[in-house]
């Protein structure tokens, strides 16, 4: 038996035919680049994620860096964000020319500890990027009470949460505004690049549609030096299709997970745990084990493929280096960059796959 760490071709022949048809219509339309596919995710998104506005751009990272840049964020501002994340929450930040400050992250979740932020803020801080890691919703609450106290904005980093709950409402509808990202392997994926932003924000929604296209909302009128990040036709009609069967594939997902947290009763293994209020959509099913590497090598061999999210943190990455971070500052993400594996995880993993995955698992962890 041969288990992946993703199989997207599972999903995607799952509707073929309605994928099929919403190409079409882009050909038949030559609305290659905005036009009513566009029009139609970005209205299904917002309502989708509770919130006034979504404007679809040409990635994730492109998503964060329109949002910092709508909200006026840059030189001289600093932007807070979890040490453990993937390279683009601070990518965007010092793109724009503003300071990545970094925050470690709680030891059980993996996603920011709120207790550690307050340490954090200086009177340059302008925002607060909480990221929904592997799918958890950061604990909002006390990020979005002291964002308010202390006058700074929160934006969500939502692309690895599509469909995720906090305290009932959806992310992407929990701070001032938030990124998505719709790479193929996320929870909801397009057929090549693409992302989204949402916000309740008139002005911040308006400024973005301007920044994604030329800095213009109309013909030859450029009020902001902007660039080109618009989402493709195809892309927003292959998202609008798998919209509709999200729910049901985080669904699919989650059950995935119900199957290795009763499978990993194993003292060699820890998990990650799900916080109060939160509701966990699984884009990846994280482990950690003490003898990582090891592990990972012997799953191989028998046929299954592992991942590392993120095997090297970001403090110690030569990009970021300028911002003169030491090994020893983030121990938490250091352990768990040492000790965490990604075990395969999408929709239609079978239950026999599972099974697999686990039997080996706790055959090489003894
Ligand atoms: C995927 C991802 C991004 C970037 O999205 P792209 O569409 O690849 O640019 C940003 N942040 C997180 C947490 C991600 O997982």
């Amino acid at each position: 038996m041969k288990v992946p760490l993703v199989d997207l071709a599972a999903t995607h022949s799952e509707i073929a035919e309605e994928l099929r048809s919403a190409i079409d219509i882009v050909f038949e339309t030559s609305a290659f680049a905005g036009g009513p596919a566009v029009q139609e995710f970005e209205a299904k998104f917002a309502e989708y994620c509770g919130t006034e506005h979504c404007v679809a751009v040409g990635s994730g990272t492109a998503a964060l860096e329109i949002l910092l840049r709508a909200y006026a964020i840059g030189p001289g501002d600093e932007v807070i964000l979890p040490a453990h994340t993937f390279v683009a929450t601070a990518a965007a930040i010092s793109l724009v020319g503003a300071k990545p400050v970094f925050v470690d992250v709680r030891d059980t979740t993996a996603n920011l500890d709120p207790a550690l932020l307050a340490a954090a803020i200086s009177d340059s801080t302008r925002a607060i990027i909480p990221v929904h890691l592997y799918g958890q919703p950061a604990e909002m609450a006390p990020i979005v009470e002291l964002a308010r106290q202390r006058g700074i904005l929160v934006i969500e980093d939502a692309c690895q949460a599509h469909g995720a709950t906090y305290r009932g409402k959806r992310v992407g509808s929990l701070g001032n505004a938030a990124a998505f990202s719709f790479y193929p392997t996320k929870n909801l994926g397009a057929a090549g690049e693409a992302g989204g932003i949402t916000t309740n924000d008139n002005e911040v929604a308006k400024r973005a549609r301007m920044l994604r296209d030329h800095g213009s909302n109309r013909k030859y009128c450029h009020e902001l030096v902007g660039r080109n990040d618009r989402i493709d036709g195809i892309q927003a009609g292959v998202l609008c299709v798998k919209l509709a069967h999200l729910d049901r594939w985080n669904e699919m997902r989650r059950n995935v997970a119900i199957g290795y947290r009763e499978g990993l009763a194993n003292s060699n293994v820890r998990l990650l745990s799900v916080a109060d209020g939160c509701d966990h959509v699984y884009h990846l099913f994280v482990i950690r084990v003490s003898n990582r590497d090891r592990v990972m090598a012997l799953l191989k061999e028998q046929g299954i493929h592992t991942g590392i999210h993120y095997p090297v943190p970001l403090h110690l990455q030569l990009a970021f280096a300028d911002l003169g971070y030491q090994e020893g500052d983030f121990p938490v993400t250091e352990k768990l960059a040492k000790e965490i594996v990604s075990l395969p995880m999408y929709p239609h993993l079978q239950a026999q796959q599972v099974d697999f995955v686990l039997a080996r698992l706790n055959d090489c962890v003894e």
